[in-house]
């Protein structure tokens, strides 16, 4: 599919773009600043994040590691850390690598090419533009989800926004439609407008600055486009978890550093099997994964989690020691830790949900039923 507008469309389109961004345009603190490292950070936060969330996250981020120097050179625990609650892990561990490659191989130097952006860990086409864009004015288009609910409906477009091949096509419209004089400030505007104007329900369509260029308007399409593959059903497991204690002190477990919640530290457990009880995975999983006999105690929370391609329900035990050393299988490393330092350490939203209770209805003891 290519544009079809004239010239003097694109141009027209452009400038009342623009217009309505400068005046409308919320004051978010990335678009305070020229710096490409805070800029880099904002986007790698809000590529899978709504903006309410990302914004204490990003002060507290890069209050923590204010350059690229600061955030090499920090522990990937204390940059997990910073991270604790934002979800999608792989993406603070791929900017933590990043920055290590940039002060190893550019002296610290944030690279102005696209193509150099592309060759750093967890950069694809999305952050690769919007830093170039917007901290370098590179012309490279923006295409994220908000962008491609604008196009399809301004264009009229039927590619599903959530089939990967539609992808490319959406990118080649949002390049014809830059404004190449003022790219991250255009990026910005596309980007705004689906998250404040042309909204995935009721995009209000009566304050739209682009609404006399917008075929789905003009078709009364607005509220069915664009359109949508169909989704796979989402599975859901049941997850047993053990709080084991032991002189005062309970077990904790470091998941390795790729994959789903790589580098975070939970309390061990696992998938309950057809036929068993959580209780029983509780005890299996606990000598499968750390070697330990344990006697699984009184139950602490169910808790319910989602994440994007799979739900869990977690059932947290309190578990007594009984004998064994640790010997790890699957976890990289463990720590006996007293509850009050559990704080000190990153862990995944699913069991940050049960901690309180634990601190709350735990007095410390080896004998947690008691
Ligand atoms: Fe979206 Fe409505 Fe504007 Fe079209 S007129 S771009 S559907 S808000």
């Amino acid at each position: 599919m290519r544009l079809k507008w004239s010239a003097a469309q694109q141009r027209r389109f452009r400038i009342g773009l623009r217009e309505w961004y400068l005046r409308h345009q919320r004051p978010l603190p990335w678009r305070q600043t020229n710096d490409p490292y805070a800029i880099w950070v904002s986007e790698v936060m809000l590529q899978q994040t709504q903006v309410e969330t990302v914004i204490p996250y990003y002060h507290r981020f890069l209050s923590g590691f204010p350059d690229v120097y600061r955030l090499a050179e920090a522990s990937l625990q204390d940059v997990l850390k910073l991270w604790e609650g934002l979800g999608y892990y792989a993406r603070v561990r791929h900017l933590h690598q990043a920055a290590q490659q940039l002060v190893r191989d550019y002296g610290g130097q944030l690279p102005e090419s696209f193509e150099q952006w592309k060759q750093l860990p967890g950069v694809g086409d999305y952050i690769a533009a919007a830093v170039c864009s917007i901290a370098f004015n590179l012309p490279y288009a923006v295409v994220d989800g908000n962008v491609k609910r604008v196009l399809s409906r301004l264009l009229g477009c039927e590619l599903p926004i959530n089939q990967t091949s539609a992808t490319r096509q959406y990118r080649m419209l949002a390049q014809e439609l830059l404004d190449i004089r003022q790219p991250g400030q255009h990026n910005q505007a596309m980007m705004e407008l689906g998250a404040t104007v042309c909204k995935p329900r009721r995009p209000q369509c009566a304050s739209c600055p682009v609404q006399k260029f917008c075929l789905a308007f003009k078709d009364g399409r607005q509220e069915t486009l664009p359109l949508r593959l169909p989704g796979n059903s989402i599975p859901e497991y049941i997850i047993a978890v053990g709080v084991v204690h032991k002189n005062g002190k309970v077990l904790i477990t470091r998941r390795k550093a790729e994959g789903l919640l790589g580098g975070l530290w939970e309390f061990p457990g696992g998938k309950v099997r057809a036929g068993e009880s959580p209780a029983q995975a509780c005890r299996r999983e606990i000598l499968e994964e750390v070697g330990l006999q344990i006697k699984v105690e009184a139950p602490i929370a169910q808790i319910r989690h989602a994440y994007s391609h799979f739900k869990i329900v977690l059932h947290v035990f309190h578990c007594s020691y009984l004998e064994g050393s640790v010997k790890l299988n699957g976890p990289v490393d463990y720590r006996w830790v007293a509850l009050q330092e559990l704080n000190n350490y990153p862990f995944p939203g699913a069991n940050r949900k049960f901690i309180p209770r634990l601190l709350e209805a735990t007095s410390c003891s080896d004998n947690p039923s008691g």
